[in-house]
């Protein structure tokens, strides 16, 4: 945002001096004192060189105009009107550079701020007109040029404002497409019924993870869910209620789970979970107070007393190894806890339950018989 004030700074600054230039020539070729018109040039370039400097330096970060536009604008409107005055009979060249000036203003300054530009012009070349036709012989081209002047003046103070409007209605339809995109990234990567991540972009997480695994900064665990006898509850009490049951599912298992742990739906009645930076024990110990929340809670809004419980298959991800490697243990243990009577986390091959503590209570958390593992 710096380089951008401080360029437009420069830009104006240039200006000038091009500006500053062709006045110069034109005294020199006898249309005004070369003494006077050396020092409009210094003082119109220099007021606009402060100004430049100021932006440059940062000065002006915390200011309400920080990039010193209507000051400057201004400051040349000024200084356009001062050369009005001394550069004689060729006073046409100051409209181009009026013009310029205002065209400054129409992109950059806000309705009131043209205006206010727009009136300030008009009451200083009023003066300037006025000089010029005190100090000129002729007054028929003066009266031409302070014609066209006036035109000019009120043309470019309407056409800024029509301008301004559509920057604002610009600027608004840029502002709700960032919004209706951001909306749009969020539902594509949502799953709609239960309002957790998509399959689509759990796996993009996971990718995610994968290579910060490799990287060495984390660890990575996935478990498979799926709830138990779904097709029953879809069944006996109509698939609206087993909406309900994956609806309340999902929430007891975000309840049970860390602000860092994802969940996504899979598929059906299938769920991933991801633990990122958790190890073995503390995985376990979530999955078994989800397994027991899960058994615990009734569906919302359905049938009372209508309770479901889920199975899961728990696997840690080796660094450098394809997700998909992961996830298809983490599904075998899954069908392992199915197999030994579902309701229970299994670990996935090569996982071993941390040794049990004297102090360690409540259920085995593999809950999976040794020789069912050692079938998989
Ligand atoms: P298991 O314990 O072996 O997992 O048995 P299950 O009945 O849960 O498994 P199965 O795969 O036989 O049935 C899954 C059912 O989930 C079948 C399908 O109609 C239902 N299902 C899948 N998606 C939805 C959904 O969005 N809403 C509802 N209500 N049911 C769904
Ligand atoms: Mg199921
Ligand atoms: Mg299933």
């Amino acid at each position: 945002m710096l380089r951008v004030r401080a360029s437009m700074a420069m830009l104006a600054v240039w200006l000038m001096v091009c500006s500053s230039g062709v006045m110069l020539w034109l005294a020199h070729a006898g249309y005004a004192s070369v003494a006077a018109m050396t020092w409009w040039a210094l003082v119109a370039t220099g007021g606009l060189v402060v100004m430049a400097a100021l932006v440059r330096l940062d000065l002006t970060a915390t200011w309400r105009d920080p990039a010193l536009t209507f000051p400057q604008i201004l400051w040349a409107v000024t200084s356009s009107a001062v050369a009005y005055v001394l550069i004689g009979e060729v006073k046409g060249v100051i409209h181009g550079l009026l013009a310029l000036t205002l065209l400054f203003a129409a992109l950059n300054l806000k309705a009131k701020q043209i205006v206010a530009v727009s009136l300030y012009a008009l009451g200083t070349f009023a003066l300037a007109v006025l000089f010029s036709i005190h100090l000129s012989h002729e007054s028929a081209p003066e009266i031409a040029y302070a014609a066209v002047l006036l035109i000019m003046l009120l043309g470019c103070m309407l056409l800024s404002l029509q301008l301004y409007q559509l920057r604002v209605r610009l600027r608004r339809q840029r502002q709700e497409l960032v919004l209706a995109l951001a909306e749009n990234r969020e539902l594509a990567s949502r799953d709609p019924l239960t309002g957790v991540l998509n399959r689509r972009h759990m796996l993009e997480l996971m990718h995610l993870e994968q290579r910060r695994c490799l990287r060495g900064q984390r660890t990575m665990l996935l478990a498979q869910m799926d709830i138990d006898h779904f097709k029953l509850i879809n069944d006996t009490h109509g698939h609206g209620v087993g909406d309900l049951a994956l609806m309340t599912f999902t929430q007891v298992v975000r309840e049970n789970i860390r602000s860092s742990d994802v969940l996504a739906r899979w598929g059906g009645e299938e769920f991933v979970l991801l633990l990122s930076d958790t190890h073995l024990d503390g995985a376990l110990l979530t999955l078994e107070r989800v397994r027991a929340a899960v058994e615990a809670a009734e569906v919302e809004g359905g049938p009372p007393g209508l309770r479901m419980t889920v199975s899961m298959g728990l696997a840690e991800h080796q660094p450098g190894e394809a997700v998909e490697l992961t996830l298809d243990r983490a599904d075998k243990a899954l069908y392992a806890a199915k197999h030994a009577g579902r309701n229970r986390v299994a670990l996935g091959d090569g996982m071993r339950p941390p040794p049990a503590t004297p102090a360690a209570s409540g259920p085995d958390p593999t809950r999976v018989p040794a020789e069912v593992l050692e079938d998989m």
